[in-house]
């Protein structure tokens, strides 16, 4: 006999397994099919985890043999043990996914170990790693099958020379010369890395400018920095093959518009243009749901085009980013259960976790000229922020719009420390649909990072004051 459920989701990542909490939680009964050991999804086993645990060792490594000194603190030569380095990581995605597998758990969620396919109306088959079926009855099906690593032709990924993010996370030492294909997010944190351990880091770009999503501004300065820091960027071409030798890896480049080819040694590339949605072996064709050119299922407040069939995170549209999925699996969770669900996107910050950190919410200038929307601008430098000059810690700065008549804030651009944990000021504040002079007028303790943000309100009606 069929096991029967109210909600069997399939996919165990930030999407899947906080849908399946949120079911749990509402009484509905809840099975998370997940096909990995563990559960945790990309975000928590190669993700947004062990890429963070390897950026804060590595900016400590960095500033223990480059700021150390300046500070008064004398270490002698600072060395990296790679076993370790790498152990830490491995600790936090163990201690972080067991944590999942308890919250199920706790919420009375049936975890499903294997691959689940949809067999019909209503149905998933889930087959285990030895090969055994099950079989689940359930009146709703959640999709939440998130993403993965979208390849580039001709260049074919062995996750030792020529890695993914994935490969790149598990490195056993340090490459003499890193190239990255894409300068988006994964590219500079990744390569920030490798970068601080020793690498030469090359970036191979297709665009003319690094994190293309990000506010114009920001993405000028921040590529700058990274030029500052020893990163060497090649905008504006693209790699048009990867050659294996016995001293390494020729790779080569030409003019994104074509031509002017030119022929780049590396020792280990990282491709990273993107990912793309994950639903391979899936069975959408037995319920008729059909992923459009991208691959990606559209979705209408998470229902599909299939009655009973719902779709979450990053295998639906949206920023592809773990928090958004987080929030898609509550609201589709809530309005399974017959409730009010919805997600606002224009709220949800991205965070690139570099140094300096880059942090973005709402729209930025460029899509603001493009609606022809009439707004204002308040920036403020953290040069002039006494946290950040105490701290010896100042590139960067804050940018608030703001509309020009209601003065509603439109977005937030904050590139400086501890931007990552300081863009929630603003991403709450344009949930509430707040001015710029709430902002503003806030009293926000002092020497603290986040005056930055107020002065920057100010700056709006241009009453700023500490500069
Ligand atoms: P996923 O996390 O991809 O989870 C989907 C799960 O479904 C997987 O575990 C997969 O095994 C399983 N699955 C797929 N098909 C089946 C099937 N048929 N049956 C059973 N199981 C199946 N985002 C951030 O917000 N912040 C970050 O700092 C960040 N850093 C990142 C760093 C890297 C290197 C990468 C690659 C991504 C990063 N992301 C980050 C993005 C983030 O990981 C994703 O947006 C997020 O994981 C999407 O969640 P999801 O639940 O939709 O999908
Ligand atoms: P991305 O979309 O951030 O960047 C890809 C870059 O590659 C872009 O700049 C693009 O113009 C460039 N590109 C595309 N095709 C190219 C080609 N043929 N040659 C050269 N350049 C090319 O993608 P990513 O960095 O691979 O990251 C994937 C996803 O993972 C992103 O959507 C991101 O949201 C998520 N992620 C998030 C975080 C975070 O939130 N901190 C960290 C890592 C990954």
């Amino acid at each position: 006999m069929a096991d029967s459920y109210d909600v069997v989701i399939i996919g165990g990542g930030p999407g899947g397994y906080n849908c399946a909490i949120r079911a749990g939680q509402l009484g509905l009964k809840t099975a998370c099919v997940e096909m990995r050991k563990t559960l945790g999804g990309t975000c928590l086993n190669v993700g947004c985890i062990p890429s963070k645990a390897l950026l804060h060792a590595s900016e400590l490594y960095e500033a223990a043999g480059k700021e150390f000194a300046s500070l008064g603190i004398e270490t002698g030569k600072v060395s990296i043990n790679m076993e370790k380095f790498m152990g830490q990581k491995d600790e936090a995605v163990s201690g972080l996914t067991k944590g999942v597998a308890g919250l199920l758990k706790k919420n009375k969620v049936d975890h499903i170990e294997g691959k689940g396919h949809i067999a019909g109306k209503g149905k998933v088959v889930v087959t285990a790693a030895d090969g055994s079926k099950k079989t689940l009855e359930t009146k709703h099906i959640v999709i939440a099958t998130g993403s993965e690593v979208t390849p580039l032709p001709g260049v074919e990924i062995d996750e030792k020379q020529i890695v993914s993010s994935t490969g790149a996370l598990e490195l056993d030492k340090v490459p003499g010369k890193l190239l990255l294909i894409g300068a988006g997010v994964i590219g500079l944190e990744l390569g920030s890395v490798w970068r601080r351990l020793g690498s030469e880091v090359t970036v191979v770009e297709y665009l003319d400018r690094v994190l293309p999503t990000m506010d114009g501004e920001i993405s000028r300065q921040a590529k700058r920095l990274f030029e500052k820091q020893g990163m060497i960027f090649k905008l504006s071409r693209k790699v048009t093959g990867v050659e294996k030798s016995k001293s390494g890896l020729k790779v080569t480049t030409e003019a994104a518009k074509g031509g002017e080819e030119e022929v780049l040694d590396a020792d280990v590339v990282l491709v990273c243009i993107g990912r793309r949605p994950y639903t391979e072996g899936l069975g959408l064709e037995n319920v008729g749901v059909e992923a459009d050119k991208r691959g990606f299922i559209p979705n209408d407040h998470f229902r599909t085009s299939a009655e009973g069939v719902w779709v979450i995170g990053d295998a639906t549209h949206g920023p592809m980013l773990a928090h958004k999925a987080e929030d898609d699996g509550v609201a589709c969770a809530e309005l399974i259960a017959g409730k009010a669900g919805h997600v606002n996107y224009l709220a949800t910050p991205s965070v690139v976790y570099t140094r300096p950190e880059i942090a973005s919410v709402g729209y930025t200038e460029e899509q603001l000229k493009e609606q022809g929307r009439e707004y204002r601008v308040g920036k403020f430098p953290f040069m002039a922020n006494s946290r950040a000059r105490t701290n010896h810690d100042t590139d960067g700065f804050v940018k608030v719009l703001a509309d020009a008549k209601t003065d509603e804030i439109l977005g937030g651009h904050i590139m400086g420390p501890h931007a990552g944990e300081m863009i929630g000021e603003l991403a709450l504040a344009m949930e509430f649909r707040a001015a710029s002079e709430d902002i503003a007028r806030t009293s926000h303790a002092h020497p603290t990072l986040s005056e930055a943000i107020r002065q920057a309100s100010m700056g709006v009606e241009g009453w700023t004051m500490q500069m």
